[in-house]
């Protein structure tokens, strides 16, 4: 079941969202060589807290941490450690969620820690390239499969693949609400969008072959081949002037 949302819950909806773009920004500084995950986890928890705000993320279906923070060729879903460390020239997804006034808000970063090579840079700009077109489809009478279209179209004229196990989602008073969002598909397909649906859209992009798979964690998603992926989540209003994004700190 869709819950759409009125104007008044929207801007409810946008200091989740604050919160969460402001929690990544705040990490920023912490993004090189040395940090340990669990140190980026901490920071997050403290900032989200201090804020009114609860992490999304600690205690769903059991998860233990406020963020999910993937290297290289982990998709999403990696858990914050202590035993683990940015290393220079890996890449590194930072997922975040934050509840506050009832609404969750969800956004997603990848990072270069240090130098990274080309290829990788590469695969982080069209990813990112690939949210800001799927956003551009947020438009009340396009189909929601029109969103997927447009970032699986890309990403595949890049060379690169998506990921089809993963998908973005409804959000609002739960974290993952109907409808689910594919980051492919044809067009035409699924709903027809309307004024007060709040999605997040996030593509998973592989380098290599889309194939992800579980690690042994139970949590931890990584492409089949190894090759790295990148990500990229802004949770997102449709109005009737179209895609109002809630997690770009405004
Ligand atoms: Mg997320
Ligand atoms: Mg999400």
């Amino acid at each position: 079941m869709i819950y759409y949302k009125t104007a008044e819950q929207i801007e409810l909806m946008r200091i989740a969202g604050r919160v969460v773009h402001n929690t990544l920004n705040m990490l920023e500084a912490w993004i090189k060589p040395g940090t340990t995950t669990k140190k980026l986890d901490t920071l997050a928890e403290e900032y989200i807290r201090s804020h009114d705000a609860v992490p999304s993320f600690k205690g769903y279906n059991g998860f233990i941490a406020t963020l999910c923070v993937s290297r290289n060729e982990e998709v999403v879903h990696g858990i914050p450690s202590d035993n683990v460390f940015l290393h220079d020239g890996d890449i590194v997804s930072i997922d975040c969620g934050a509840f506050i006034h009832g609404y969750h808000g969800d956004h997603a970063r990848t990072y270069a820690v240090g130098n990274i090579s080309p290829d990788k840079q590469n695969l982080m700009d069209v990813t990112k390239r690939c949210l800001a077109l799927g956003i551009e489809k947020a438009y009340p009478g396009n189909h929601l499969s029109d969103i997927g279209h447009a970032i699986q179209t890309y990403a595949e004229s890049q060379g690169y693949s998506v990921v089809r196990d993963l998908v973005g989602h409804g959000i609002g008073q739960r974290l993952h609400e109907d409808p689910q969002v594919p980051n492919y598909g044809k067009m035409g397909r699924g709903i027809i969008l309307k004024e007060g649906l709040v999605i997040a859209i996030e593509p998973m992009v592989n380098m290599g072959k889309a194939g992800v798979s579980t690690v042994s964690d139970g949590w931890t998603i990584v492409t089949h081949d190894r090759k790295p992926s990148a990500h990229f989540e802004h949770t997102l209003a449709i109005t009737k002037e179209g895609p109002v994004i809630l997690t770009n700190g405004k």
